[in-house]
């Protein structure tokens, strides 16, 4: 049986997730600026929790990754958000790997990959892959790696990524051990935000992959409800940067005694709706993500609804925003011109089209009363 997390803390967590996003916050121009990781930063992420958050508790986590506290997770993805949205998505890729080893690794693996997190490891997933692809090549003991991955964040830094790599028409998951210091090209990384992601392409040929790196079967990282579902976890991250930018708009209001105008005032409706519209939809999805009888069809048709709701939202705040506050929101270095460029950038998430017809086709396909979809 699963132990419960006591409130205390959950209570304790939730509050050393707080005091880290306030910290990310303070730091987030200067990190955005020189488009770096900030090493001291994530020394604090390490202190603070939250890197072994993920885990079990008899591992030394907080069970992150457990059915019941996906919404503690869904808190902790928010404050994170609304402190430093790179920060927020090397999180959500380290929650992420340690979700999918928990879920389909061996406990040899879960074990060996908390000891090295405790260590100050930091995890993530790379999926996306160049037009060649990444390949295992050989077989048994003579099996490795051939290829690379692109848009992996926090590459050169992330040293137990999980990778996805073809054997044949098979999908495979790698779960690596990385020296510091293996190849990485960050030259293509000149996104208008998520500069400090340290986003790029990273050489992977010649890696051996044998049992201890494989992790699951073939076909478990794209396994449903849990790889669409997941996507709930990233709109979160959305979802807090959105807040804090609505949270920005009424200090610059009030500041500039601009707070009484009517139209400004429409502008504010707008932004809390569009905010609290979001926050009902990601906390549903979360809520239903972790469900132990869950419909894995509902789950990813709701969660791929949710992706439309949280970015229509994010994309009406962002301009409300913007016209509300005018040209300061685009002059350097004010945080709403920051967030606005990160969001922007991390809002581009795979196939949205796909996602949306797909959740419109599901419920179209199925009889129950929209009110229950
Ligand atoms: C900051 C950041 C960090 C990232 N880090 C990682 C990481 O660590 N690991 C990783 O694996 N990936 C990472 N990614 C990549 C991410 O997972 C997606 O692959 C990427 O963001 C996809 O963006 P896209 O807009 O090019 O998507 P696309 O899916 O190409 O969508 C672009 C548009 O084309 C449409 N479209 C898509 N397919 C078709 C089609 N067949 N026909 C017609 N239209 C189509 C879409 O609906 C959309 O309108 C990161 C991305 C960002 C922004």
């Amino acid at each position: 049986m699963i132990p419960i997390l006591s409130p205390t803390h959950t209570k304790a967590l939730i509050d050393r997730s707080r005091l880290f996003a306030t910290t990310a916050f303070d730091r987030a121009d200067k990190a955005d600026a020189t488009a770096t990781i900030d090493s001291t930063l994530w020394s604090e992420f390490h202190r603070s929790g939250l890197a072994m958050a993920a885990f079990p508790e008899r591992l030394g986590g907080s069970g992150l990754c457990e059915n019941e506290r996906q919404g503690v997770l869904c808190t902790v993805l928010r404050m994170v958000g609304a402190g430093d949205l790179s920060i927020a998505r090397l999180f959500e890729g380290h929650v992420n790997a340690i979700s999918l080893v928990c879920r389909y690794g061996t406990e040899a693996q879960i074990a060996s990959l908390a000891i090295d997190v405790a260590d100050g490891a930091t995890a993530g997933v790379w999926g996306a892959d160049d037009a060649a692809g990444l390949t295992i090549v050989g077989a048994g003991n003579a099996a490795e790696l051939r290829g690379r991955k692109i848009l992996a964040s926090g590459a050169g830094f992330v040293t137990r990524p999980i990778v996805t790599a073809k054997a044949g028409d098979d999908q495979l998951m790698c779960l690596l051990r990385l020296a510091l210091d293996y190849p990485v090209d960050l030259s293509g990384w000149t996104a208008q935000g998520m500069r400090s992601t340290a986003t790029g392409a990273v050489e992977l040929s010649g890696i051996a992959v044998g049992g201890d790196e494989i992790v699951g079967v073939a076909g478990d990282f794209m396994r449903q409800p849990y790889f669409s579902g997941g996507a709930w976890r990233f709109c979160a991250a959305h979802l807090g940067a959105m807040e804090r930018l609505v949270d920005l708009f009424r200090d610059h209001l009030i500041s500039r005694g601009r707070g009484e105008d009517p139209y400004q005032l429409q502008r504010v409706a707008h932004c809390v709706a569009a905010a609290r519209t979001a926050r009902f939809w990601v906390e549903e999805a979360a809520r239903r993500f972790g469900s132990d009888d869950k419909d894995a069809s509902a789950v990813v048709g709701f969660t791929n609804m949710t992706r439309m709701v949280t970015e229509r939202s994010a994309l009406d705040i962002m301009e409300a925003v913007q016209r509300g506050v005018g040209l300061p929101s685009f002059i350097r270095p004010s945080p709403i011109e920051r967030i606005c460029r990160d969001l922007a950038t991390y809002l581009r998430q795979p196939v949205p089209d796909l996602a949306m017809s797909d959740a419109a086709r599901s419920w179209l396909r199925s009889s129950v009363s929209v009110g229950d979809f």
